[in-house]
């Protein structure tokens, strides 16, 4: 591992414990191990718990495959019978990624069952006896993957900070119902990107390092800035591939698009390090929100956050700070960390930074960026819905819309993947008002409606929430995280 920055490198177990560079900056894979085509290709011949595994173990040479595959085989043996990453063709060239079906509905499931696991198994790598503590700013669906997946296991004690009012119903109750000695649930009010702000904040600040050592516990983070997150979600690209390969619907070699809902740019960044590792890879569109600072900045350069945060139907990708993108900078401008430094420093005091050239000209040849508004995404769920009886939740359906843009403009018809990223349930509100517009009731009656239409059951995790008990009631001002934090601290030594 490398930091982008100027820092010194760390090991990846070490990369994954701390979470984040003690200055702030983000953790890179050193190298990107390559994959032949036969390689990918023979990924459609075993299941995914080993797919994942051989992608993910070369990232973790100190751990090895036979410390990663049982923890693969743990993490996604708890997914629903159609698995963790099925490709399904939905009509028009056009294939959906389903990430949904882990144990709660969203595509976070598929690195947050995982990284407890290689936490825990770091940690012991590294002969670290603290207890992690791990830090997460949610738009919604980390919190409820990372509270899930961390609940019950030794050595972990999980704080979740959410934006109040962000985030859909379903989404909260989620996660304040979420049981577990050792998982914490704080409302934030403020948006998400005060959330990630105060995060980035305690990391940065000594003294409440100090005291969350003094107490045998080291801080990390559970959020996409950890490559513990980033790492597992390589896998689904190329497993994807070698299925589409393996059904004949692109033939071994030949290039294939993926297009992505993106917020953090965690996911879309794990496509474009596949693509690093030797995966074929067209275009990678990154589908946007009315909150569209990364659709300017693929057309013009200029990452401008100068901007109001909108609410959208699709809350987990409203932000403006894509932390991830730094990432990509690294990568495009030839891991020139100290060009890095400068824009996120130009970030930080002026709320922007510009990149030209090469640069600019590397990063348009390979994505092209397209922002989406709710009452397009109601109208690409009631057509898709019509077309090929297709239920997107909001943010897949904002892909599935960019996807359907990109080709008229480009007048490319190849295959494409587009990543589903929740169960439409999560949004039973906005997916019931796109296709029963007269419906009324509360998120969990409009579920009810939605499944009597589609003859898709209700999941089982969403039916259970009305009668969930409330676990969960703090709530602080967006500069008061760092004291909800102590309060938290406290009551558990008590
Ligand atoms: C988190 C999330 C996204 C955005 O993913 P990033 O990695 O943050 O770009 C999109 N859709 C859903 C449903 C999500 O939970």
């Amino acid at each position: 591992m490398v930091r982008v920055g100027g820092a010194p490198a760390v090991s990846a177990p070490e990369a994954v414990l701390r979470g984040i560079a003690p200055d702030g900056g983000l953790y890179a894979p050193e190298r990107f191990p390559r994959f032949s085509l036969r390689d990918i290709v023979s990924l459609s011949k075993i299941g995914y718990a080993e797919r994942a595994s051989r992608v993910i173990s070369p990232f973790f040479e100190e751990l090895g495959e036979g410390v990663i595959l049982p923890l693969c085989e743990g993490a996604y043996s708890r997914f629903d019978s159609s698995g963790p990453a099925p490709v399904k063709y939905i009509g028009g060239g056009d294939y959906a990624m389903e990430l949904f079906h882990g144990p709660t509905l969203a595509f976070k499931d598929l690195a947050l069952s995982l990284l407890p696991g290689l936490l825990a198994a770091s940690a012991e790598r590294l002969g670290e006896k603290s207890e992690s503590l791990v830090l997460v700013a949610t738009s919604g669906d980390t919190g409820k993957a990372a509270l899930s997946g961390f609940s019950g296991v030794d050595g972990t004690r999980c704080v979740v900070f959410y934006p109040e009012g962000g985030v859909s119903e379903a989404q909260r109750l989620q996660m304040v119902t979420q049981a577990g000695g050792n998982v914490h649930v704080v409302a934030v009010r403020g948006d998400f990107d005060a959330a990630q702000r105060g995060v980035k904040r305690i990391f940065a600040d000594g003294s409440i390092r100090d005291k969350v050592a003094s107490g045998g516990r080291a801080l990390t983070s559970a959020n996409s800035i950890n490559l513990g997150r980033l790492i597992p979600q390589i896998a689904y690209y190329l497993s994807a591939y070698a299925d589409m390969v393996a059904s004949g619907a692109v033939r071994a070699g030949e290039d294939l698009s993926f297009c992505v809902p993106t917020g953090n740019f965690g996911n879309i960044l794990a496509a474009y390090y596949a693509m690093r590792m030797g995966l074929p890879v067209g275009r990678l569109i990154c589908a946007s929100n009315r909150n569209d600072v990364l659709t300017d900045f693929i057309s013009t350069g200029v990452y401008d956050a100068n901007r109001e945060l909108r609410k959208t139907d699709s809350p987990s990708m409203d932000i403006i700070v894509s932390s991830n993108l730094e990432r990509l900078l690294f990568e495009s401008s030839g891991r020139d960390g100290g060009e890095i430094s400068g824009f996120m420093e130009s970030l930080r005091a002026r709320g922007e930074f510009r990149v030209g050239g090469e640069v600019l000209a590397d990063i348009k040849r390979l994505f092209w960026g397209a922002s989406v508004g709710d009452a397009a995404a109601r109208g690409e769920i009631a057509m898709r819905y019509r077309d090929s009886r297709y239920l997107p939740d909001p943010h897949t359906a904002v892909a599935l819309r960019a996807l359907r843009d990109y080709r008229a403009e480009t007048g490319d018809e190849s295959p494409c993947v587009a990543a589903a990223t929740a169960s439409p349930f999560k949004f039973g509100r906005a997916v019931a008002s796109a296709l029963l517009p007269n419906a009324d009731g509360d998120d969990f009656a409009l579920c009810a409606m939605l499944s009597d239409f589609t003859g898709i059951p209700v999941p089982p995790q969403i039916a259970a929430l009305p009668e969930s008990p409330i676990i969960h009631r703090a709530s602080c001002l967006p500069e008061g995280m760092e004291g909800a934090l102590i309060d938290i601290l406290d009551a558990a030594a008590e």
